[in-house]
């Protein structure tokens, strides 16, 4: 009996555990290891922020998914491995062995020392804290009307944040007094078009996000631009970029120049053949593309079929991921911006269209095959 280890509930591996859900698959025992059994859809959190979901309704539950696919669920986090001794180290000191491993870990997030240590820094990932601490932060900012928060990042995760939090406030105190900043850094949104950092601007003004656009640091009395402009604010969201999980850099993997997990045409390792890897925490060396929870949901079909060909014995399938990525960003209201290549469009039917994919992606996972 073969064994595949699965590390991470990411995007694709809800895919291969589905798939499993409704056929298993002969001669392997299949192990997930990930360290909260819930999986959080970072697409509809801002939404869950903003006061249009519960949490429940963002969600995955993983051991029902991993019951009904047959999948012994580990609650643990990998903190190291060994490619050559196909085995992993998880932070509880256990070492799991594999025949064949597939990766789906996500990324870590880009964060400097001195915003990391600042008392009232939030860092979205991993999520499942960013969540636990963002009840705490909102909570305080209800009852403190003068406090302040800035989200840090330029990025889609960081305008939605941003004009998330600025909208629930607004609701919840009733007052339409600016008390969020989004830091952008040197460029609004890099990779949209042009029509879509207008529509932007519009809906930071129409929330009354101020928009500092400028790389800020953490200073003695709070954040400062790096040209010394103050940046009041009591609570940080870091949306910062992301970073490969350290524990990568010594697991014996070819890695990309980015330092995160070299991937082929397949999504299986440069390196090593019984590895395979998908999402955020890989990189396709042969078709580079932005970290995006569109590509980790796209591989997870062809990661899939790849693991079971794998399994037989079988050269893996080539996949090329897309070009362009549709973005629905949500702007706070239940109103969001269309972003497709050189395509803008916004209004209240692109946020009922986001929800209507958003929920429907959620479904699959919430309810395991045979229920
Ligand atoms: C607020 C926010 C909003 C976003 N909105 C969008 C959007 O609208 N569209 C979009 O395309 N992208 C969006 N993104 C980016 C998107 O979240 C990521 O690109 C996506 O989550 C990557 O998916 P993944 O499967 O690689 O990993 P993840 O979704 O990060 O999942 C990783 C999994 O691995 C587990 N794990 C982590 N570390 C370990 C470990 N050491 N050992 C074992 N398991 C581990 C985690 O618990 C989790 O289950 C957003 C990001 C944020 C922060």
């Amino acid at each position: 009996m073969k064994r595949l280890v699965l590390a991470g509930a990411g995007h694709a591996h809800l895919h291969v555990l589905r798939a499993l859900g409704e056929g298993r698959w002969r001669g392997v025992e299949v192990v997930l290891i990930s360290p909260h059994p819930r999986q959080i859809y970072s697409g509809m959190v801002p939404g869950w922020i903003a006061g249009h979901y519960r949490i429940e309704e963002c969600v995955a539950p993983i051991p029902p998914l991993a019951r009904a696919a047959g999948v012994r669920y580990v609650q643990g986090a990998v903190v190291g491995m060994d490619a050559d001794q196909r085995r992993v180290r998880l932070a509880d000191g256990r070492v799991v062995a594999y025949d064949l491993l597939s990766l789906d870990t996500g990324a870590g997030l880009a964060l400097e020392a001195a915003l990391a240590t600042h008392p009232g820094v939030l860092p979205v990932r991993p999520l499942e804290s960013f969540v636990a601490r963002w009840r705490d932060a909102h909570a305080a900012l209800v009852r403190d009307p003068g406090s302040r928060v800035a989200v840090c990042g330029g990025g889609a995760a960081g305008v939605e944040l941003a004009l998330a939090v600025a909208y629930r406030l607004r609701v919840e105190t009733g007052s339409e007094a600016p008390r969020v900043v989004l830091a952008s850094g040197d460029t609004l949104l890099p990779g949209h078009a042009p029509g879509v950092v207008r529509r932007v601007r519009t809906a930071l003004a129409q929330q009354g996000v101020e928009l500092v656009e400028a790389r800020v640091r953490a200073g003695r009395d709070g954040l400062e631009t790096l040209a010394g402009g103050p940046v009041r604010a009591q609570w940080i969201v870091a949306a910062t970029g992301v970073r490969p999980p350290t524990w990568l850099a010594g697991a014996g993997l070819a890695l990309a120049p980015d330092g995160f997990v070299a991937v082929g045409p397949g999504q299986r390792s440069a390196s090593h053949p019984q590895v395979f890897a998908a999402g955020d925490v890989a990189t396709r060396v042969d078709a580079p593309r932005p970290k995006s929870g569109v590509h980790a949901v796209r591989a997870g079909p062809v990661l899939t079929a790849n693991l079971q060909r794998a399994l037989a014995g079988r050269d893996p399938l080539p996949y090329r991921p897309q070009r362009r990525s549709l973005y629905l960003l949500a702007t706070g209201p239940k109103e969001a911006i269309v972003s497709w290549g050189g395509l803008a469009a916004s209004g209240a039917l692109a946020w009922r269209w986001k929800d209507w994919i958003d929920r429907r992606f959620m479904r699959q996972y919430q309810k395991p095959a045979g229920d």
